[in-house]
């Protein structure tokens, strides 16, 4: 790719529909908004930003709720040369205040009712606060209205930043991820083309778009497939199952998938159309997955990614999808797993799954040796991700390393132990952590949510349940019942706050 063409937006814009009419975006109450268009408000928007002084390498900090108008935002930033810093809407003016600290954006983006909290936190170097609100409101709409829709997109190379992503990290303060327009274009093509996107391509987008599963994994797609989707703003079961039949791809998180389940109305009728769902950025349950089948007569396909990486593995398109996997490495991505010493491990044994590839990031935003120890000397990227390949060359990833329980020296992988839990009767799903414990340094214990929370399995069954098929070591020390387990706006189970939660259970 030569340079002039290293900007992601170039590489979108080749994958545009001729007719410049062709919709990009529509929303529930009717809204529909072209490529065309798409060309002319990114345009504004770059242009305005760039006219407030604004330069190249500049970071935006946008925390705002979703709607078609933060996606122009977006894309007037890579145009511009600008680096994107999407925020949680979820984080609070304390979080806020360490973001705008560590990656000092000369311009916010937010909503009304959040200026004075970004006005409290105004520094030096941040001259421009505008405002962007559903509904194309705010300041940033109606000033950039006012510019000529003139903009010649910035030649970027592969290696400029394009996105920082800060990851929540359960220890420590979070680090920014710099993401080029390098790592987005490679990955983006490997998955359109895995994934054969096609511009009679629907997406039914649910997602948030602060985070890669739904602003690059979903918008991306779109984007270089020339598709439409059908942008929501944000997931509920009954607008889902009503938009379904208009859509032919759609991607979630497991829960996603789950709660479409729980809803009676969700049938095969609907899903007609469909030719593809997607979920990733938490284990899909194989009870899910089976579930699914059974409904819809779709396989959903699993993938797997993170921040620092992008996508790295995907189940086929074509060819089987195996329940509990995550699939087989992407083109262009290398993908081994090792043990403590770097070594390779035989199939179906577990160890730490270190990746390389274009799809790889650039390292955490000013922080260098943080950004040394996650990579090794041949340059792979430690995903801090236990895992195993099987004969066919499939991952199963089985936990985070972090989550791995020490106990009297023995490894606890809580994927083995939350499986056969998941299986047995009585019980929806369980989460397996290590607490502290004066003799065994972790003890396992599971949390667990039962079918009926007033009607639970015995403990002492369970126990026996799990002493017929495991080391005595893996077997829970204790089990815990609740309602249901903590996840973040992702999916992901939160293992530290049931860490917090628990930790005097054996003081
Ligand atoms: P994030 O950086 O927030 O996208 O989180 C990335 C992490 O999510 C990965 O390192 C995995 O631990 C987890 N993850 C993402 N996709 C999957 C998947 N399909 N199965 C299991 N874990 C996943």
């Amino acid at each position: 790719m030569n340079d002039k063409h290293s900007n992601i937006y170039h590489v979108f814009q080749e994958h545009f529909p001729e007719y410049p009419d062709a919709i990009f975006i529509e929303t529930p109450d009717g809204s529909q908004y072209s490529y065309a268009y798409l060309q002319l408000e990114t345009a504004r928007i770059a242009r305005f930003l760039t006219e407030q002084g604004i330069q190249k390498g500049d970071r935006i900090a946008v925390q705002v709720e979703k709607s078609a108008h933060v996606l122009f935002l977006y894309l007037a930033c890579l145009r511009a040369g600008f680096i994107y810093l999407p925020l949680n809407t979820a984080y609070t003016k304390n979080e806020l205040s360490y973001f705008l600290e560590n990656a000092e954006p000369a311009a916010v983006v937010c909503a009304s009712d959040a200026y004075e909290i970004f006005s409290d936190l105004k520094s030096d170097k941040l001259n421009n606060i505008f405002t962007l609100d559903t509904g194309e409101q705010g300041t940033l709409i109606e000033l950039s209205r006012e510019t000529a829709s003139e903009f010649e997109t910035v030649t970027c190379s592969a290696d400029d930043i394009a996105v920082i992503l800060y990851t929540s990290g359960t220890t420590g303060r979070p680090k920014g991820a710099m993401i080029t327009h390098g790592n987005l274009a490679a990955n983006g093509l490997a998955l359109q083309k895995t994934w054969n996107w096609q511009q009679a391509d629907v997406l039914l987008h649910a997602l948030p778009i602060f985070h890669i599963h739904g602003l690059f994994v979903a918008c991306h797609n779109v984007l270089l497939g020339g598709s439409k989707m059908l942008f929501l703003e944000k997931f509920d079961s009954k607008t889902v199952i009503q938009l379904l039949p208009r859509s032919t791809v759609f991607m979630g998180v497991p829960t996603f998938y789950t709660r479409l389940l729980d809803d009676d109305n969700f049938n095969k009728e609907c899903c007609e159309n469909m030719r593809l769902f997607i979920s990733g950025s938490a284990p899909l349950l194989e009870q899910t997955f089976e579930d699914f089948q059974q409904r819809t007569g779709h396989t959903i396909l699993e993938r797997y990614g993170m921040t620092e990486t992008g996508m790295n593995t995907s189940n086929p398109l074509e060819g089987e999808r195996i329940a509990g996997t995550v699939g087989l490495p992407l083109p262009g991505v290398e993908a081994r797993i090792v043990d403590e010493n770097n070594q390779l491990v035989k199939n179906n044994d577990i160890g730490i799954l270190q990746v390389k590839g274009d799809n790889v990031f650039k390292g955490y935003w000013r922080m260098p040796e943080k950004t040394a120890e996650e990579f090794t000397p041949d340059n792979f990227f430690i995903t801090g991700d236990m895992a195993k390949y099987n004969e066919r060359g499939y991952i199963s990833i089985v936990g985070r390393n972090k989550d791995m329980v020490i106990t009297g020296g023995y490894n606890v992988y809580p994927k083995e132990i939350e499986l056969l839990l998941d299986e047995c009767d009585g019980i929806t799903e369980s989460a397996i952590i290590g607490l502290a414990h004066r003799d065994f340094g972790e003890a396992v214990t599971a949390v667990v949510v039962p079918n009926d929370i007033n009607n639970p399995p015995d403990i002492e069954h369970l126990k026996l349940i799990l002493k017929q098929q495991l080391a005595s070591y893996k077997v829970p020390k204790q089990i815990i019942y609740v309602e249901q387990l903590p996840r973040n706006s992702m999916g992901k189970v939160q293992k530290n706050i049931l860490r917090e939660t628990y930790i005097s259970l054996y003081q």
